[in-house]
């Protein structure tokens, strides 16, 4: 555990998102950690993944070499940044000559971002205490009290800060806000059962009910996954169940229809499924952190959505397509 020499704990995120109405009810704002066990491939936030900070590069946002005298080129004593490909100026016609981050010689370090001006090349990843981040939590209180929203810690996956998100959480309940945990559940028991007397509701993500195939794709095994989710449900807490449907993965009925038998199985504690269908939005993201080719899908249909939304309300279930 990082902490301060006041014995805070430190946690690292990656973004905080606010006006957000995708993460539980009402308004909210949404605390982004970093660092994940899971290696999603259709992950659409692969800055998140990892615990170190990442030099990241937005193409759209570079100026160009000429327009800004080579500065990161400059700045960078590993020699990890070269010439790389031309774009069109929309301005007028003519071609600005970006750059290309060698990722094997670079080692995050963000001398260049500290030179880009236009915030083309940035550090993702940032670190506060428990109090500043519940500080600047708080600065959207009046949109919580008035939308009966609250505040969601997201990642990544935030229990890998488990000292940070307990004391966040902690703080927040001192104000009487409502708190949600975005979790892939993946964690020892212990861990989660630290988060429950300070979250009132857990956005919990189920991917796929056979543990060899979840192992397979995700990269871990889903047995801790179902075991913890169950015990929150036996713990009273409330759930709302997200469904990445991942065509080639999961998207397939049998495996919905069992993920469906499991939840009924939790009872009252789960308020509604969330059918996420995949998009491939994220994959820009990965080219700003990695020069590695990402895997593509076709998204599922709305029709198809429609029928798997189907099969699980047929098992008594509040479903829907988020
Ligand atoms: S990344 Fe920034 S400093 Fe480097 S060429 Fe582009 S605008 Fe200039
Ligand atoms: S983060 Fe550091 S090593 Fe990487 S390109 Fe920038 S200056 Fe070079």
């Amino acid at each position: 555990m990082e902490t301060n020499k006041e014995q805070e704990p430190i946690g690292r995120l990656y973004d905080i998102q606010g006006f957000s109405v995708q993460d539980g009810p009402g308004i909210r704002t949404t605390a982004f950690l970093k660092g994940c066990p899971l290696r999603c491939p259709w992950c659409h936030s692969p800055e998140s993944q990892l615990y170190k900070k990442q030099l990241s590069w937005m193409s759209m946002r570079c100026l160009g070499v000429d327009a800004c005298n080579s500065r990161c080129i400059k700045a960078c004593t590993k020699n990890a940044i070269e010439l790389g490909q031309t774009r069109e100026n929309i301005q007028d016609g003519s071609e600005i000559q970006m750059i290309h981050v060698k990722r094997d010689l670079c080692d995050d370090c963000g001398d260049c971002a500290e030179k880009c001006y236009a915030e083309a090349l940035y550090l993702c990843g940032k670190d506060y205490t428990a109090s500043e981040l519940t500080e600047r939590l708080l600065q959207d209180k009046n949109f919580y009290d008035t939308s009966g929203g609250g505040v969601t810690i997201s990642g990544g996956e935030p229990l890998t800060q488990i000292d940070f998100v307990e004391c966040v959480l902690k703080k927040l309940k001192e104000h009487d806000i409502h708190t949600a945990l975005d979790t892939t559940g993946f964690a020892k028991w212990d861990v989660v059962a630290r988060t429950m007397p300070y979250t009132d509701l857990y956005l919990y993500d189920l991917k796929h009910m056979d543990s060899k195939k979840h192992e397979a794709v995700v990269k871990v095994p889903n047995e801790p996954i179902l075991e913890n989710v169950q015990k929150l449900a036996e713990n009273g807490k409330k759930l709302q169940i997200r469904i990445p449907v991942i065509p080639l993965f999961n998207h397939d009925e049998e495996n919905i229809r069992k993920t469906a038998e499991f939840c009924t199985k939790l009872g009252d504690a789960v308020t509604m499924i969330q059918l996420l269908p995949y998009h491939n939005l994220g994959v820009m993201k990965y080219l700003r952190i990695s020069d590695e080719p990402v895997a593509e899908a076709t998204p599922p249909s709305d029709a198809y959505m429609e029928k798997l939304k189907d099969i699980m309300s047929g098992y008594g279930l509040h479903v829907t397509i988020h």
